[in-house]
């Protein structure tokens, strides 16, 4: 039976009580508007863990750009019947008010540096996105308090972040979680349902630059001036704005600096439809 919370205390205090019957918890963070991707994280976690919390929260300090903002799908209602159909024995959906409850509007919110890892790409891109992540997720930990909590590698940079932020805590132990995919290859994302038709069939070559990327690696190719032009000559025969289409080394977040020296890289894109901003990686050096 799902029990749905909507403050913070009363979020803490399930947490305790499951923790002083020796339950271990699995937490997995949300914005809501569950697809698959948000699924296939609170399926593993129900299946490694003795109880599953799963928190939506539409997180405002996160948008740098209100119309973003404004249109982000909300779906609390069917999202609590897909929560109890998986098993998921908690959500906690607390509101602006339950969040920041210290603050009269989000101005005056303590904002968390995000650390190093929030240096270019999305931080370039969306300012203040990385931070207002850091800020809401530190919150959601103290609430949760020990536990484990399920990230999915799809956004990356927000993963790297994260492990960051437990990493100063002390807790919890992140887990990554693999990217989930239609069979077109798009990662499933929330505002995918923004998209239209044609909008997602143009979707479709950001995964398909991905993996022509990793085909090109995995027949040696290690120069990444050569990678990143195969992946944006993909995204060009379709309309929409690049962003980046880049290479970073996945561990400690620099740019390839030489020709041939790469031994591990992820390649990572951001492109605009229409006004849906849509993101993925690909790690070059794992998998086939
Ligand atoms: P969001 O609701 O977009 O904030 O996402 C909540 C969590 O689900 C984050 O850890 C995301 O990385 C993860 N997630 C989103 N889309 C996918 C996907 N297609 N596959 C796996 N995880 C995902």
């Amino acid at each position: 039976m799902l029990e749905i919370i909507e403050n913070p205390t009363s979020a803490s205090d399930w947490c305790k009580n499951q923790r002083a019957q020796g339950h271990c918890i699995g937490f997995v963070p949300t914005m809501g508007t569950l697809h698959a991707g948000h699924q296939s994280l609170i399926e593993r976690s129900i299946g490694e863990n003795d109880v599953t919390c799963v928190s939506i929260f539409v997180n405002p300090l996160q948008f740098n750009d209100s119309n973003d903002f404004e249109t982000y799908p909300r779906n609390l209602e069917s999202d609590y019947k897909i929560l109890e159909k998986l098993g998921c024995d908690m959500v906690f959906c607390g509101t602006n008010h339950d969040m920041f409850p210290e603050s009269c509007g989000l101005d005056d919110i303590e904002i968390l540096d995000p650390g190093p890892h929030a240096s270019g790409l999305e931080g370039d891109y969306r300012p203040g996105h990385l931070e207002g992540v850091c800020t809401v997720v530190d919150r959601l930990f103290r609430f949760v308090g020990d536990c484990r909590a399920y990230f999915g590698q799809k956004d990356y940079q927000q993963l790297l972040v994260v492990q960051h932020l437990a990493k100063i805590l002390g807790y919890p132990q992140i887990v990554p979680c693999e990217t989930v995919r239609q069979s077109s290859g798009l990662a499933y994302s929330s505002r995918n349902r923004l998209l239209s038709g044609r909008e997602e069939t143009a979707a479709t070559n950001i995964y398909r630059a991905l993996t022509a990327a990793k085909s090109l690696w995995n027949t040696g190719v290690r120069d990444s001036q050569k990678l990143c032009a195969t992946m944006k000559s993909i995204l060009a025969e379709s309309s929409m704005t690049v962003e980046y289409a880049v290479l970073r080394d996945p561990d400690n977040w620099q740019r390839p600096s030489q020709k041939d020296g790469l031994d591990r890289a992820i390649a990572l894109i951001a492109v605009k439809i229409g006004e849906v901003r849509l993101i993925d990686n690909l790690r070059l050096d794992h998998g086939i």
